[in-house]
């Protein structure tokens, strides 16, 4: 099979409904897929049962059709793809890159979070399986908006876990593994997971796989200046003018406002959205969510 070009991906975790910001990163990510002509994939990162909120799946996919996002190919579950992470879990094992960790919270209290070497004094029965992080790793990479970022991970993250306490896959390796058992091409997403992209990149070498093109959008912030999260129910996004409320988040991405005729369907905005999108203007900083609301339907100069 021909592999596309171009595939990007939006990977909600079911913690709640689609707010605003994550709304923003979807759309910025379907119109990046669209615009170069490439497939856009859809996974439900479902990996932390105690964090899930029970229909919130299927909620956030009926909010993307709502507001015409409509993902190619199968929606993926992560729930339902442990073997594979196991299968990159054993590699890393094998190749020593990752080893059992005794350590307790307490423990690593003491060095900040930021593990090291296991100071552990007594073996627990549920140890952890951290990522062996070498001494000097520095990693950099080209982001589409903020250009270059780099990290040192030993100093800035430590070891970080793969396989969490209570047996739960953690988000870094599952990402990981599943960016590139789908052939993502280009992760675009919040800025919220910059600092997580070195881990990942980092897992990526260890593994042998392709390191994906990475565009980082600007957060939205809710009243109180904080970022809004999946949990702030109380800030649904307005699917009853879906095409104003993109028009919305357009205006946080940066983008010149699109005439009005351009906004009287959904279907015609997506359109001419696809072709007017412009990457250099998307803003590094964080807006504040109300600039979305005050954008919906700020009237165009056509
Ligand atoms: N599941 C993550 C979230 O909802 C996003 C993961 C990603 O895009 O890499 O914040």
């Amino acid at each position: 099979m021909p592999t596309s070009p171009y595939r990007g991906r939006f990977a909600p975790s079911p913690t709640g409904p689609l707010h605003a910001g994550s709304l923003l990163a979807a759309f910025g990510s379907w119109l990046l897929a669209r615009q170069a002509g490439g497939e856009w994939r859809v996974r439900i990162e479902d990996i932390d049962p105690p964090r899930e909120v029970a229909g919130a799946a299927a909620g956030q996919l009926a909010t993307l059709a709502a507001f015409g996002l409509l993902p190619d190919g199968a929606i993926a579950y992560q729930h339902a793809r442990g073997a594979l992470y196991r299968a990159a879990l054993d590699r890393l094992l094998l190749q020593g890159d990752a080893f059992e960790c005794h350590c307790s919270r307490a423990d690593l209290a003491a060095t900040g979070g930021i593990h090291r070497r296991c100071i552990a004094t007594a073996p627990r029965p549920d140890p952890a399986i951290r990522l062996r992080v070498p001494d000097g790793c520095h990693i950099a990479f080209d982001d589409a908006v903020h250009g270059r970022v780099s990290q040192r991970v030993d100093l800035e993250v430590g070891d970080f876990v793969l396989l969490r306490a209570d047996g739960l896959w953690a988000y870094q390796l599952a990402a990981v593994v599943d960016d590139a058992a789908q052939g993502i091409t280009d992760v675009v997403r919040g800025a919220d997971l910059l600092d997580s992209t070195p881990r990942q990149i980092l897992l990526q070498h260890l593994l042998g796989l392709p390191v994906p093109r990475h565009a980082h959008l600007p957060l939205l912030l809710g009243e109180d200046g904080r970022k809004l999260s999946k949990s702030d129910a109380a800030l649904p996004v307005d699917a009853t003018d879906p095409a104003g409320t993109l028009h919305g988040l357009w205006r946080c991405l940066g983008q010149a406002p699109l005439p009005a005729a351009d906004r009287r369907t959904l279907p015609g905005f997506l359109a001419a959205a696809t072709a007017a999108f412009q990457l250099d203007r998307v803003p590094t900083r964080a807006i504040p969510r109300s600039a979305a609301m005050h954008n919906a339907n700020v009237a165009g100069d056509a």
